[in-house]
């Protein structure tokens, strides 16, 4: 039995249009997503993969109610992904942003215990062992104690990874992790987003790096002109590209 965790339909949306008070005219409209339709099963690997602006983070945003769509549908394990669910729908669907943002003001094992904690998941003693257990396996022990700031990117960019993992989510969606990493911090994130992977995670990643999509995910969608363009298994989707715009993406890319 295939597994389906998300069912998207006709998912579209536009940015602007709002009446401020006073303005004469509506903000101008940009129609970012036109009618996204996708199935997503459990265990997919799937990279995201498009030219910049296209709607890849507005994409991913739609998902967890981060941006409101303007119109379609978004059913997460069966639940319409909307106002009334979304707390339950976070609670299982992890993010990991390409800036980290991680809460300054608490030390590393903190971050990882915080949501479990504002939200009762488990007794004290069980969300503790549980960072510890996740630290040990992103390699940070040590820096339990540690202040975000004190980290090096790829780092804290583990430990945004962990604090995802704290939750036991279901899915985890990845906006271009690896893109404000100094470069030889690049491999030590991408690393471990496949040792993820390998555990059967279900996660979306909107990457540039084209080596971990075609070694690690089990399809990759090109999303041009607000569409899905291509969805197909990497080694067909880079061998044989067949939208012209994909061709010419990955030109440049490759
Ligand atoms: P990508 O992640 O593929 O680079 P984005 O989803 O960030 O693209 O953005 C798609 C388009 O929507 C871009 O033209 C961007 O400028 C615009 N956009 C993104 N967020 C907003 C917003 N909050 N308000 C208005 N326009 C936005
Ligand atoms: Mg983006």
């Amino acid at each position: 039995m295939t597994d389906k965790i998300l069912e998207v339909r006709g998912l579209t949306k536009t940015y602007g249009g709002e009446k401020k008070p006073g303005a004469k005219q509506p903000t101008p409209t940009l129609d970012v997503l036109k009618g996204i339709d996708i199935d997503i099963y459990r265990g997919d690997v799937v990279c995201l993969i498009g030219p910049s602006g296209c709607g890849k983070s507005t994409f991913l945003r739609c998902l967890n109610r981060l941006e409101i769509p303007s119109s379609g549908s978004i059913k997460f394990e069966g639940t319409e992904v909307d106002e009334a669910h979304i707390d339950a729908v976070r609670q299982k669907m992890g993010m990991v942003f390409q800036h980290f943002n991680l809460f300054p003001h608490l030390t590393v094992k903190k971050n990882l215990e915080l949501a479990p904690t504002l939200l009762k998941l488990k007794d004290k003693q069980a969300i503790s062992d549980k960072a510890d257990e996740l630290l040990a396996r992103v390699g940070l022990s040590d820096k339990a104690d540690a202040y975000p700031k004190s980290l090096s990117g790829g780092q804290q960019q583990r430990i945004a990874i962990a604090r995802a993992l704290a939750m036991d989510p279901d899915v985890i969606l990845f906006d271009e992790p690896t893109s404000a990493l100094d470069p030889e911090m690049v491999g030590e994130v991408l690393e471990l987003m496949k040792e993820l992977a390998h555990t059967g995670i279900t996660m979306l990643v909107v990457t540039h790096e084209m080596g971990f999509a075609r070694e690690v995910s089990n399809r990759v969608i090109f999303i041009d002109d607000g569409k899905i363009q291509e969805d197909e298994p990497p080694q067909e989707l880079f061998t044989n590209p067949k939208h012209p715009r994909l061709k010419a993406f990955l030109s440049k890319m490759l």
